[in-house]
């Protein structure tokens, strides 16, 4: 099923990304993991990507196996930086061929040295309009609330986002955020760019502040001042600072679909125990 048609049937949509382990490991593990999260009916669940050798191959399979032995919808990501027209093609056929139906373009990040790569592609628009003149892909793409982080304005970083749009997405699904705000003021700048599709907001609960201090270094995210606080009360208690930070994604999530969001999208990291918790006292499923 087309994802945009999702959003049009349900609100709020619960949707729950995963990342294959890395190169040289078994799949097992993730499909561990599937098997405790499609078991909260997520209208989807979202794949990562990563361009290197066999990674690409390892989110198409997963992608396909959720669709076809979990029966759950699948979107899987797919970047362009440093492919070929042609590797691009091929990986699309890949998805073609395996009945998926969802892909979510993305640029992905430079590699620090940028002057080697192929530069067919430079943008994710510039993939978005490949996708969409195969007809057969429903798109979504990343947006970011707080500005990208290689934009200079957050200004321009709308006008980039309006040009994905035009080029063929169905759906927008955001970076993360720590402050509700930043995405109800991001959501209103897209309305008056006449972004009227689905924007979808990603949350992340924080578990392990390594982890968070890594994303929130890369991709130039805010850290709201409440957090600080958690960062700082539990600075040698890593188990209390993952209490906190399911807590805190719980106020996140539970304010967001009372502000009437499309869907929310959580960002598992792999972790059972912890979304489940989420995503049960959150009210998006029912404890069986
Ligand atoms: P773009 O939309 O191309 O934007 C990149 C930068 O270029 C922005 O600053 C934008 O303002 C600017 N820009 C865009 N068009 C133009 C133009 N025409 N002229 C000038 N400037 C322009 N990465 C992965 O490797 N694998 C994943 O699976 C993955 N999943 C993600 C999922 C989500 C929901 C999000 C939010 C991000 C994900 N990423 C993933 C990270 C993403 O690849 C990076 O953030 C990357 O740096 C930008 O990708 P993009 O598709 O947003 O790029």
């Amino acid at each position: 099923m087309r994802i945009a048609d999702v959003y049009k049937k349900e609100r709020p949509v619960l949707s729950l990304e995963v990342f294959p382990p890395k190169p040289g490991h078994s799949l097992k593990s993730v499909f561990r993991t599937l098997d405790n999260l499609c078991d909260l009916n997520p209208s989807f669940v979202s794949v990562t990507y990563a361009s290197q050798g066999e990674s690409t191959l390892r989110t198409v399979e997963i992608a396909s196996r959720v669709r076809n032995e979990y029966h759950c919808e699948s979107l899987a990501h797919m970047t362009c930086i440093g492919h070929s027209k042609h590797e691009v093609a091929s990986v699309l056929d890949n998805l073609e061929a395996r009945g998926i139906e969802n892909v979510l373009a993305l640029r992905g990040d430079m590699p620090p040295d940028s002057s080697c790569i192929s530069r067919d592609y430079n943008f994710a628009s510039e993939l978005i309009e490949e996708i969409a003149a195969r007809d057969h892909f429903c798109i979504g793409a990343a947006a970011y609330p707080e500005g990208h982080i290689e934009s200079k304005k957050i200004s321009s970083d709308l006008i980039n986002l309006r040009r994905k749009v035009d080029a063929g997405v169905d759906f927008l699904i955001t970076q993360v955020f720590f402050d509700n705000r930043v995405f109800y003021d991001f959501r209103e700048r897209a309305q008056h760019r006449n972004i009227e599709i689905p924007v979808i907001p990603g949350i992340m609960p924080i578990l392990n502040y390594k982890q968070i201090k890594r994303i929130v270094m890369m991709c130039g995210v805010s850290v709201p001042a409440k957090l600080l606080y958690l960062f700082d009360k539990y600075s040698h208690d890593p188990e209390d600072l993952a209490k906190a930070g399911v807590e805190y994604a719980i106020e996140q999530v539970s304010d967001l679909v009372e502000e009437g969001v499309g869907g929310i999208h959580l960002y598992t990291m792999n972790r059972v125990p912890q979304i489940r918790e989420i995503v049960f006292r959150s009210g998006l499923r029912k404890q069986k």
